[in-house]
């Protein structure tokens, strides 16, 4: 970034700016430039600011910090996410602990239901789904005769329609599985990674949780003022509705953290990553429930993939009550890498043009192409954290 800025001014104004060595060594404001302020930027940026003393400018072209797990009380103050339900959930203690630094907790397991033949059943598939879908009475062990007799064992596993095909057959794969997958990614199950579908589990008991995670919780009063906390630091600078490219030139850092899509960083010089997108439509309802689930899954039925109804999620008490419905499209924010091998192919070559460009940092889910969660994130950004200090 110091060599290509000095390159550029020397090009503009080479008959204004003496060769002396006096340009080069000029003092930084900032040691860094941090692109982007959801989790992946807002970790890295409060690490180097408390952890390292680096002083730290946090630029984002939305708004409002947070990135995609951004919340605000809507106009009739009902806490909602404005892109989506973001529900906290991690195997990983060390994420916990350090998030905790920044919040309390409400502890919250996550629940959906599924539209499918004219009922709500649970989804991930479990034993009650099953009774309830087919009428019947099974218990544990017969369920799991059940799922046997109809799953069609595959040799290798390698899509999407492999993992539900071969664990639960044909049937319970169209119902569940098909459509809002077709929907959802615009592809067929047997056009995406394993990867995708096997984030739902089948079982075989009663437990409806959609986590089974040892830490399950929500922010005590929501991401976004666990942001502030995270940020609230002096050696840290935000400054928002602003592209980074409108003042990099002009602020010079160190070093960068980019945390926005790789294929948009190099001008999408190997050809555009494929991101999948949504469109949210919120509405508050004049009732105090909406739905009897904090999410409903509508695989088959609509335009849209969900409705969440934010009061489950949150806990907050309103005589109103705040939903949205999502619906997926291609164009539009990316939200969502798409887990494929050939849009991998594409990535590594951005990945290894990444790892040759010196003094950037490439952290989150839009940077790394991958289809992470909030606490997959926090971890990645904690140990590139944790490589960049060692130089630092
Ligand atoms: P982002 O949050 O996307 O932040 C990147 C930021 O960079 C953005 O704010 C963007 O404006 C900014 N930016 C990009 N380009 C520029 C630029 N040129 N200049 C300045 N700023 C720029 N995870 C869970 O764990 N649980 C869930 O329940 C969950 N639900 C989800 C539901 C939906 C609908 C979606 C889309 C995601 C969900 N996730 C969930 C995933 C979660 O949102 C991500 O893991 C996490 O927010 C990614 O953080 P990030 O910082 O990498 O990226
Ligand atoms: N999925 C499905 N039916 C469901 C729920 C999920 O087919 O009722 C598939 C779908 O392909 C989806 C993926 O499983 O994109 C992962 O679901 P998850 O709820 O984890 O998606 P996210 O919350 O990340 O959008």
């Amino acid at each position: 970034l110091l060599d290509s800025t000095i390159a550029t001014r020397q090009d503009k104004r080479i008959d204004q700016i003496p060769t002396s060595p006096n340009i080069i060594t000029r003092d930084y404001v900032f040691d860094y430039l941090v692109v982007g302020a959801g989790f992946s930027g807002s970790v890295i940026a409060e690490r180097l600011a408390s952890q390292s003393g680096k002083k730290v400018l946090i630029v984002d072209k939305r708004n409002h910090i947070g990135g995609n797990a951004y919340d605000h009380y809507d106009e009739h103050g009902v806490l909602v996410h404005k892109y989506g339900p973001h529900i906290f959930h991690t195997n990983c203690r060390e994420v916990f602990d350090y998030l905790s630094q920044f919040t309390q907790w409400r502890s919250y397991e996550h629940r959906v239901l599924a539209s499918v033949d004219g009922q709500l059943v649970p989804i991930p598939i479990n034993l009650d789904t099953i009774n309830k879908l087919y009428g019947m009475n099974l218990n544990s062990f017969e369920v799991e005769e059940f799922f046997k007799s109809v799953a069609e064992p595959r040799d290798v596993i390698r899509t999407s329609e492999d993992v539900v095909i071969s664990k639960v057959g044909q049937k319970l794969y169209e119902k569940f599985f098909r459509n809002y997958t077709r929907k959802q990614w615009g592809l067929d199950p047997s056009e995406l990674d394993k990867s995708v579908i096997a984030r739902i589990p089948t079982r075989t008991n009663r437990d409806d949780r959609y986590f089974t995670d040892s830490y399950q919780a929500m922010p005590l009063h929501g991401f976004t003022r666990m942001f502030e906390k995270m940020l609230n630091h002096p050696n840290i600078k935000v400054m928002l509705n602003t592209d980074y490219r409108e003042i990099e030139k002009g602020i010079p850092c160190r070093e960068m953290v980019y945390t926005g899509p790789v294929d948009e960083y190099f001008d999408y010089r190997f050809g555009q990553l494929p991101y999948r997108s949504l469109e949210f439509k919120h509405e508050t309802h004049n009732t105090s429930v909406f739905q009897s689930a904090p999410v409903v899954n509508y695989p088959n039925d609509h335009l849209y993939t969900r409705i969440t109804e934010f009061k489950y999620l949150t806990g907050q008490e309103h005589a109103k009550t705040s939903i949205v419905y999502e619906f997926p499209q291609a164009e539009g924010d990316p939200y969502y890498p798409i887990p494929r091998p050939e849009n991998q192919e594409i990535y590594k070559k951005y990945r290894e043009l990444a790892e040759a460009t010196p003094k950037i940092h490439f952290v989150g889910r839009l940077a790394t192409y991958k289809y992470l969660n909030m606490d997959q994130c926090i971890a990645q950004a904690l140990a590139i954290y944790k490589q960049m200090s060692v130089k630092v």
